[in-house]
């Protein structure tokens, strides 16, 4: 695990306005076929003062109830206070800013398609080049444990190794990026991977892409939609 070296500082304005993005994420989850009920959670890298840390989604809040005062802000070290407990995840999300210091955001969800793959522990393959939009050859599949755990945490670590996306045995998804509009988009993505790569084993056998046409297609997303590409800003 590599440390974070520094974080920018989040004015008070800044957070208010990053705490009212992450509410408004959390309540497309449900329509964008992402998650339904109150399962899954969206945090962001948030510092407050010297204090580098993350703003995560309460547990078990349903999110129609959730407004930006319920989010807890938590420390790298885990450390936070409050009325509201956060996510019981709050160790891969976490781990994930510590671990990898282009995180900005994270969003983890119980996609239906994602997590049919996911309960056969199953990854993704190459069969569709937009594979390389979670930043490699695949969409690894974590290995099991019980949701909520270090050791969850731990496998799904060692399944974004080189990705910005993984899958979680018999679970669901994680998905994280610069800010929250990259995460949130990254994770209807694989949804959508997921969604296609299910249908086309169910009707035939779908053809994977070479491992040399990946390196190429993941060159050339170096410089994919940088025409359209705003500065991350931290609301994004
Ligand atoms: P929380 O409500 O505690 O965030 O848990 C939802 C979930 O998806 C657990 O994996
Ligand atoms: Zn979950």
């Amino acid at each position: 695990m590599t440390s974070m070296t520094s974080t920018p500082p989040t004015s008070s304005t800044d957070e208010n306005r990053l705490r009212a993005a992450i509410v408004q994420h959390c309540q497309r989850l449900s329509g964008a076929g992402l998650s339904a009920g109150t399962s899954g959670n969206i945090s962001a890298r948030c510092a407050q003062g010297a204090s580098a840390g993350l703003l995560i989604s309460p547990s078990g809040v349903d999110y129609a109830d959730l407004r930006p005062e319920s989010l807890v802000w938590m420390d790298l070290d885990g450390r936070w206070s409050g009325p509201l407990k956060p996510s019981s995840e709050w160790r891969f999300h976490r781990d994930i800013y510590v671990a990898r210091p282009e995180a900005g955001a994270i969003v983890h969800a119980h996609p239906t398609h994602a997590t049919a793959l996911a309960v056969q522990r199953l990854a993704i393959p190459a069969f569709h080049y937009m594979v390389a939009a979670a930043g490699g050859h695949d969409i690894r599949c974590a290995r099991y444990a019980t949701y909520g755990t270090e050791e969850l945490s731990q496998h799904a670590l060692a399944a974004l190794e080189g990705r910005r996306a993984c899958l979680l045995a018999n679970h669901g998804m994680i998905a994280f990026g610069a800010d929250l509009r990259r995460a949130f988009a990254l994770a209807i993505e694989v949804e959508t991977l997921a969604h296609q790569y299910l249908l086309a084993r169910a009707t035939g056998t779908p053809v994977i892409l070479e491992a040399q046409e990946m390196d190429r297609v993941l060159e050339k997303f170096k410089s994919y939609g940088v025409n359209a590409q705003t500065a991350p800003s931290a609301a994004a």
